[in-house]
């Protein structure tokens, strides 16, 4: 595979994609998400530079996920203003070339915030709802599930549907992640994710700007661990109950996570799987009970109670994943482009379930 990876290019020319390369998947599903987002800023421009995000690598776009801005602007003044937020790529092999076996049918691609555009408040207030656990409401979310159920039930998918990948960054992840989990837990399907740097809302990434030491760091977490244990024992009895059968379901499901060690906004996940598989070894039992809680659940009186909000849960209590981490001291720690550098050097950790 051969990508031209000049900051802010487009990639120029595709030899031959290996789809058991799961650099090569890194790269090829990145540069769709930046597609989505150019497909989004080509709106208000006379030259389209979206195509070639996507032209490269034989996919072609078949279908965008337009929301209407639920802005508080929007709200007051209307009429709401409609952006892009998805796009749904087909791959069509080159002529003679066969289906590789490992190869999507089609790509979802779910963008980020853009901060230089007019759906930057829009975007924002789905921001601070996923800070506040409460984005699966929200329309671009609901309709994101909407898309990849009527996709996934056209496509002709196999038991797993692991013709339809997804993939996002940033706040698409947050989409991504929403609508992977949707399909595991409502129609067994385990579609292949792509998350490139996701939020996670956490204290730990405050415990590293304060340069915390690691091992008060496990304590600390072993401490917590115990407490949730007992809360899940008692107060929190129904709130695990339900937990343990969502992990139960989801744990198959293997979404690929691309973190950066110095992004605030995704690296909670390096201190979530690590300090967990930590746990895991010192005290198995009380990890297994503990992992599936989160202290933000006493806050909800449906996580007490056992009742309402049964699909929601806690986006972030992921049984398992594939961390990929990039330690690079240089760049900028959130941005997209990082991905799709085909060298790039990153350590891989599988966590699973349990
Ligand atoms: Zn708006």
């Amino acid at each position: 595979m051969m990508v031209n990876t000049d900051c802010g290019s487009s990639p120029k020319k595709m030899i031959e994609i290996d789809w058991n390369n799961l650099d090569q998947r890194r790269c090829i599903t990145a540069c769709l998400v930046k597609g989505s987002y150019v497909l989004e800023s080509d709106q208000t421009k006379v030259t389209q530079l979206a195509p070639a995000w996507w032209q490269s690598f034989h996919f072609r776009r078949i279908d965008v996920l337009e929301c209407a801005c639920e802005c508080v602007f929007c709200k007051i003044f209307g009429p709401n203003t409609w952006f892009i937020c998805g796009v749904v790529f087909e791959y069509v092999p080159p002529e003679g070339v066969p289906r590789h076996p490992k190869a999507p049918r089609y790509i979802v691609a779910f963008r980020g915030t853009m901060p230089r555009d007019p759906t930057i408040f829009g975007d924002m207030r789905l921001n601070l709802r996923i800070l506040l656990n409460k984005q699966h409401l929200c329309s671009r979310f609901s309709e994101a599930r909407k898309l990849v159920r009527q996709l996934v039930s056209s496509a002709d998918c196999d038991s797993t549907g692991s013709t339809v990948w997804l993939a996002g960054h940033s706040l698409g992840a947050s989409i991504a992640l929403d609508v992977g989990r949707d399909m595991m837990m409502g129609e067994g399907f385990n579609l292949p994710t792509f998350l490139f740097n996701p939020p996670h809302v956490s204290l730990a990434p405050a415990a590293n700007v304060l340069g915390v030491p690691e091992e008060a760091k496990r304590d600390v977490h072993l401490g917590s661990y115990l407490v949730k244990h007992a809360m899940g024992k008692t107060i929190l009895r129904p709130q695990k109950k339900k937990m343990e059968a969502v992990f139960e379901k989801l744990s198959s499901w293997v979404p690929e996570l691309y973190v950066h060690q110095r992004d605030f906004i995704c690296n909670g996940y390096i201190d979530h799987f690590e300090l967990r598989k930590q746990a895991q070894e010192r005290c198995p039992r009380v990890a297994k009970s503990a992992a599936t809680l989160a202290y933000r659940d006493l806050l909800h009186p449906c996580a007490v109670s056992g009742f309402g909000d049964k699909k929601s849960g806690r986006q972030h209590l992921l049984p398992s994943a594939r961390l990929w981490k990039n330690s690079n001291p240089e760049g900028n720690a959130h941005e997209l482009r990082q991905w799709w550098h085909p060298d790039l050097i990153l350590s891989s950790n599988l966590y699973s379930w349990p």
